[in-house]
């Protein structure tokens, strides 16, 4: 039995990184640096990233998303305010008042998207503002002052995230666990695994793009050799006529279906034996939106999705319980030292 602590401060780091779809430069070098000496690596001309640890048998490609939501700069205007737009699945609810990173020419510039006091609202407007109606403040008075900091059109951008600790560290709250929680576990499993003899070849990979529909996912599909494949993904959590009983904290789900996606059933039967026979809490549920496995299934390769139960997914307050990670890491070193049926 595989014993496993979660690194609190690696998840952080690996959450704090940016790396909004298209734009993972940093998120794919943090990645790089933790997992670089532990297997064959190298980097698709997308971006995902592909370590090979070796192994016997059928190749099980096991994957995790490094992309996170975010904005990019679409307009420097004359008085020094910014436009943008969204990548991935951003309510524009959430977005007004917020702080964000902008990644500039010449670093980091933060800025906040306005949103019109309470105080000055004589019409008691209570609508949503769209997101192309809002805009960003950087201080900057004028189209010039604004570009002198190194903003440009088509500059990514990231919230500003906290970092809390619930209930003594049982719970962690913070934006961009969707999905660095499965990119640090499937970092922490490549350490697991890399002296362990296997039953698989075990392929594991970060992929870009997923949050605006698996690009990634789809192109490194379309190459691999691959057997089968498991995404690691989280999965919102939840709503009891969709997710069943899943409650965070009480293990990671087996996905059976989403929007694009029913599991391959003897790839979910066999996670479900392999969390039996070694005493690990999976849950099973169904979901909303989809995950890296659909692309696979699509083009041909059996696929199961293991989720991390996340409250708030896509908000500023994503919340994971550790223990749900120890676990999916567990099952996964399980899966991989043991076997499965393929
Ligand atoms: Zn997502």
């Amino acid at each position: 039995m595989v014993e496993f602590k979660t690194n609190l401060e690696l998840l952080k780091k690996l959450v704090y990184t940016p790396g909004i779809p298209g734009y993972e430069d940093q998120i794919r070098q943090a990645i790089i640096s933790e997992v670089k000496n532990l297997g064959d690596l190298s980097v698709d001309e997308h971006g995902n990233i592909i370590l090979d640890l070796g192994g016997n048998g059928k190749t099980l490609l096991i994957a995790a998303h490094m992309d996170e939501l975010g904005l990019v700069v679409t307009n420097i205007f004359d008085d020094g305010l910014l436009s943008f737009r969204k990548l991935g699945g951003i309510d524009d609810r959430i977005l007004p008042a917020r702080h964000v990173r902008i990644l500039g020419e010449k670093g980091e510039v933060h800025g906040v998207i306005n949103f019109p006091s309470p105080h000055l609202n004589f019409e008691k407007d209570q609508n949503v503002i769209p997101w192309h109606k809002l805009r960003i403040f950087i201080g900057a008075e004028s189209r010039e002052e604004a570009e002198e900091t190194g903003v440009y059109i088509g500059a990514p951008a990231v919230f500003i995230k906290h970092w809390t600790l619930l209930a003594g560290g049982k719970a962690v709250a913070s934006r961009g666990f969707d999905d660095r929680a499965g990119t640090y576990a499937l970092v922490e499993l490549a350490k697991l695994l890399e002296d362990t003899e296997k039953k698989h070849r075990i392929v594991i990979a970060w992929t870009v793009k997923e949050e605006i529909g698996l690009w990634g996912a789809y192109a490194l599909a379309a190459k691999t050799r691959a057997d089968a494949f498991i995404a690691v993904d989280t999965m919102a959590c939840c709503r009891p006529e969709i997710t069943g009983r899943m409650k965070p904290g009480r293990g990671p789900a087996l996905r059976l279906i989403d929007n694009a996606y029913v599991a391959n059933m003897t790839m979910a039967n066999e996670m479900k034996r392999i969390a039996k026979e070694n005493n690990i809490p999976l849950q099973v549920a169904t979901g909303g939106g989809t995950t890296d496995a659909s692309a696979f299934q699509r083009l041909g390769i059996q696929a199961v999705a293991l989720g991390i139960p996340l409250l708030n997914t896509h908000t500023l307050a994503e919340t994971v319980y550790p223990s749900d990670i120890e676990n999916i890491v567990k099952l996964l070193y399980n899966v991989a030292v043991k076997g499965i049926n393929i």
